[in-house]
């Protein structure tokens, strides 16, 4: 994983945990490639997405790019 990767994986990490509140509703977006293996029957991400926090208004909290292959496991670890 290259050092800017890392970064954005970690800038992503900590706007989740300034703005994921427990009780609050929020929504979490994925912006893909359209040719991203997302939408393939695999439905593995092999693009680099872009990541949006918005809150129950649709306002933007967050916008992290170039952070990598999206895990749906990255949602889970540091989300509280
Ligand atoms: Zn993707």
């Amino acid at each position: 994983m290259s050092q800017s990767k890392r970064q954005a994986r970690r800038a992503w990490a900590a706007a989740r945990r300034k703005h994921i509140k427990r009780g609050h509703v929020y929504h979490v977006q994925f912006h893909h490639d359209p040719a991203c293996a997302i939408y393939s029957q695999e439905r593995i991400c092999c693009c680099n997405p872009d990541r949006i926090l918005m809150d129950d208004r649709g306002r933007v909290l967050a916008r992290v790019q170039g952070a990598g292959f999206y895990d749906p496991l990255e949602l889970v670890e540091g989300a509280q």
